[in-house]
């Protein structure tokens, strides 16, 4: 194939699943020709997982279990990969104790010991059996049991947590971001209740390699975007004039220009590109950097079986990570005797070099700047896709079906 600037339908800037699962789709079902790059030395994203030294299969950028309720997700990624059927339990350590996380009636239980039968029946009378309730819904009752629960689960499971992993209370962060964990009025320990739930038999590494076979899509690593592509306005300091200063008349034409081979010539590119990366820094953080919530992964090996009875122990009230994974559970792997586990230190995103953005801190002041960039970025008419490009936490199974469905409308 000829591989000049205009030979590719696409250019996908990110290998993780909302650019893969464009790349895929556009490359099978609309018979396009596709460029894929990321910075990285490997595809996948932040699902990349790979063996360690000692031979577990560990997942680099923290924990990844694939949940869904979405048909189509399931159908669509099950063509890459089998499953590894495994439901994902966690626990909290509280002092001595190991208790179900989300907070569910058998942690009433266990907590409130008599009283818990009484408590359970406050519970169900006022939610009804099986409702999900978001812990700061619950501190809203008025009912004294019920306040009881709430601050039990408050101080417990949430305070000390959130104020890790966000530097804020619960109360001060999108209400929603708690609201993930609800207390549940159940003895279902699930973390999760999707009807599939597992992880790829091989590994997310092998499902995207597989994902990105395709005779339509060339797949680049440790590529930057802009060795790739360029923004008309961009380039010589001139980012201001980009940041909305343009008369409305040439507002539409602003250009992208690509040299897909990283040769010295850019020319203007007529194709389009799909971005999944971190919008503010595609220009040059012009109208401020966007807040990101970030975080450090310290690994350890073990010459043991297992190091804790769960895949995931959260520390809601003592030490300074949020929680500890222990990888074998979760991969099913049984064939080598160690243990690795892995701790999570949260802390503010500075986009100091080496850094990774992992959580979009979104409330209105975040979200105003992101619709500034975003405003921009359809004056190139780029196509955002991604927890990075859309500044939204997105899990798997949720950017899966919005890679396929801007693909769907695309096609
Ligand atoms: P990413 O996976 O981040 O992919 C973006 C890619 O773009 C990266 O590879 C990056 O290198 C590349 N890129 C960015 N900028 C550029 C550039 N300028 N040039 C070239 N390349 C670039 N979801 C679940 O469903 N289950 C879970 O258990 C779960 N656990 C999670 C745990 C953690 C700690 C975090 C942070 C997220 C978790 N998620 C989970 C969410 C999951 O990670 C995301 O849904 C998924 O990774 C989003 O894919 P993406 O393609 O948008 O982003
Ligand atoms: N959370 C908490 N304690 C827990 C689990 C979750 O305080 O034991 C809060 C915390 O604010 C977290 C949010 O609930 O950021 C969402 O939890 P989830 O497990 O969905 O976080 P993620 O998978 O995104 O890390």
């Amino acid at each position: 194939m000829d591989k000049g600037t205009n030979s590719y339908d696409y250019i996908v800037v990110g290998a993780g699943f909302a650019g893969a699962v464009a790349a895929r789709e556009l490359a099978e079902k609309g018979n396009k020709r596709i460029l894929i790059i990321d910075s990285r030395d490997h595809v996948g994203g932040n699902c990349y997982d790979a063996p360690d030294e000692d031979g577990i299969l560990i997942h680099k950028y923290g924990p990844h279990i694939f949940h869904t309720d979405i048909e189509r997700v399931y159908t669509f990624l099950s063509r890459f990969t089998d499953w590894y059927d495994y439901s994902h339990e966690v626990v909290a350590r509280v002092g001595d104790e190991l208790i179900p996380v989300p907070f569910n009636l058998n942690t009433l239980d266990m907590v409130f010991k008599d009283r818990a039968p009484a408590l359970e029946r406050l519970l169900k009378d006022k939610f009804g059996e099986g409702a999900r309730v978001p812990i700061l819904k619950l501190r809203q009752a008025d009912d004294p049991g019920l306040k009881e629960i709430a601050d039990y689960v408050y101080n417990n499971i949430f305070l000390k947590y959130t104020l890790k992993q966000w530097g804020k209370k619960p109360e001060e962060i999108d209400e929603g971001v708690s609201g993930r964990v609800p207390v549940v009025v159940s003895r279902d320990n699930r973390y999760f209740r999707d009807k599939y739930q597992g992880m790829p038999a091989e590994g997310y590494t092998a499902l995207f390699e597989k994902m990105l076979d395709h005779e339509n899509i060339t797949v680049k690593l440790s590529t930057e975007a802009d060795s790739v592509i360029r923004l008309s306005d961009m380039g010589d300091g001139s980012v201001e004039q980009a940041s909305g200063s343009a008369p409305d008349g040439q507002k539409d034409q602003r250009v992208i220009y690509a040299r897909p081979d990283q040769t010295d010539e850019w020319e203007r590119y007529f194709g389009r590109v799909i971005f999944t990366g971190a919008i503010d820094e595609l220009f040059d953080c012009c109208y401020g950097r966007l807040p990101y919530r970030s975080l450090r992964f310290d690994f350890s090996h073990y010459d043991e079986e297992h190091f804790q009875s769960h895949g995931v122990v959260n520390y809601t009230v003592s030490e300074d990570f949020t929680r500890i994974t222990e990888f074998k559970y979760l991969t099913g792997q049984t064939d080598t005797d160690g243990t690795t586990i892995v701790r999570e230190y949260p802390f503010s995103y500075t986009g100091a070099d080496g850094e990774i953005p992992y959580y979009a801190i979104n409330n209105t002041e975040n979200d105003e700047m992101y619709d500034k960039y975003k405003r921009l970025a359809d004056k190139y008419g780029l196509i955002l896709i991604g927890r990075l490009a859309e500044y939204r936490y997105y899990n798997i199974d949720a950017i899966v079906d919005r890679a396929l469905d801007v693909v769907s409308k695309i096609l």
